[in-house]
């Protein structure tokens, strides 16, 4: 970029510094689309202002003829210039800066900090993340995988994010929880791709299962422990659930409340708990059996999925044996669900993938869906999830590119 001159103007309420450049002869004469080389077409709509980085108290704005190119794919398309996207008001360095802030806080704050309006800092986002997704092919060189889903908003509205193991980035989300969904992230990612793929994490949905199964046939698909061990929670819950009803059929109201009220109690990990907490579920060893038993089945599930690989294989089968001995239909079920998945789940206590990154992930998210006050549009929500998680987001337009 050259500079011709500048002016400061000081009229309105504010000083403006109204600068006059012109792109370096090099950079001349392309298509503000595609950046390639195309003939002149015409001097456009004469000059143009970009709203650029505020100087000291003066608003900053550039100016410069915005010829236009006959782009042999583009037909007449306004001149590329270097200081700014294309079909925006606004300077590049500008809006990386919003956008920086719109992720590191929200967009209202960002628009209201920068005097623009709520949509032009979600438009800034749009082709922020955009032109930097256009850069980087974020589904080349995947080994290891985690697919989950993500709630959007309230009324069952979800988002399946696809994050890679290794890097800890989301690499793609889209809208929906299906099949259908998998089967879009198989098609963008290509079977060459896919048959690359060595490892997939995910929890025991059939709608994940299935797909990867079929177009990621070298892939072993590891099921999260975390899952597992939420899906003995709710097993232990149910049979509190049933105890606590079969007590107020036969009368004991005391009883039934005391139960009622062990909810929190139970759920909660043992080391977690206060000494007269503990007591209490030692106390159960009295009151009720089947509920100790339920929640001895639930602590020691946890306790088995900690162990090294060998002892831990050994120690499942034990706890299959006991869980579908107990006479707790929940857990008898629960046994029969962890033996459909078995080989899912001893490929995660093989291959110990975390799932830190799934939960560091999570954090984020609810953070961006928190700042936004639900989002409306999922397409804007993916936009930041993308820019905060993909490893794309803008640098301050003053750090030096390494
Ligand atoms: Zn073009």
């Amino acid at each position: 970029m050259v500079i011709v001159g500048w002016v400061l103007w000081d009229r309105g309420e504010r000083p403006v510094l109204e600068v006059t450049v012109r792109p370096r002869v090099g950079r001349r004469s392309r298509c503000g689309r595609c950046g390639r080389r195309a003939p002149g077409f015409d001097q456009g709509g004469g000059w143009r202002r970009w709203r650029h980085i505020d100087v000291g108290f003066a608003a900053c704005e550039l100016v410069a003829v915005a010829p236009r190119v006959d782009c042999p794919e583009h037909g007449p398309t306004v001149a590329a210039v270097p200081w700014a996207r294309h079909d925006t008001a606004f300077s590049r360095a500008f809006e990386d800066l919003v956008v920086y802030d719109a992720i590191e806080s929200n967009k209202t704050a960002a628009a209201r900090r920068y005097g623009v309006s709520w949509r032009a800092v979600n438009s800034m986002c749009v082709r922020v993340a955009d032109e930097a997704l256009g850069r980087v092919d974020l589904l080349d060189g995947l080994e290891a995988i985690a697919i989950d889903e993500v709630k959007y908003k309230k009324g069952q509205r979800y988002l399946t994010v696809v994050c890679d193991h290794y890097t800890g980035r989301v690499i793609w989300a889209a809208k929906g929880r299906t099949k259908a969904t998998v089967e879009a992230f198989f098609v963008a990612l290509g079977p060459e791709r896919a048959a690359r793929l060595l490892f997939v994490s995910c929890d025991g949905a059939e709608w994940i299962h299935e797909p990867v199964g079929r177009l990621a046939p070298h892939a072993l698909i590891c099921l999260d422990p975390f899952h597992v061990v939420g899906w003995a929670t709710k097993a232990l819950d149910e049979v509190r659930r049933q105890e606590w009803n079969e007590l107020r059929r036969r009368g004991g109201a005391k009883a039934a409340t005391a139960l009622k009220g062990l909810r929190f109690l139970l759920l909660r990990n043992w080391e977690n708990l206060t000494l007269s907490q503990r007591g209490v579920i030692r106390d159960l060893e009295r009151v009720n059996q089947r509920l100790l038993r339920a929640w001895q089945l639930k602590e020691e599930l946890r306790e088995v999925l900690a162990l090294p690989f060998r002892s831990a294989c050994a120690a499942l089968d034990a706890w299959l044996a006991y869980a579908s001995r107990s006479r707790l239909a929940p857990f008898v079920k629960l046994a029969r669900t962890i033996r459909t998945y078995r080989t899912s789940l001893e490929a995660t206590l093989e291959w110990r993938f975390s799932n830190a990154i799934s939960e560091s992930n999570n954090a984020s998210i609810g953070r961006i869906r928190a700042n936004a006050r639900g989002f409306h549009d999922p397409e804007a929500f993916i936009k930041m999830i993308m820019l905060d998680r993909a490893g794309i987001k803008p640098q301050l337009p003053w750090t030096k590119a390494s």
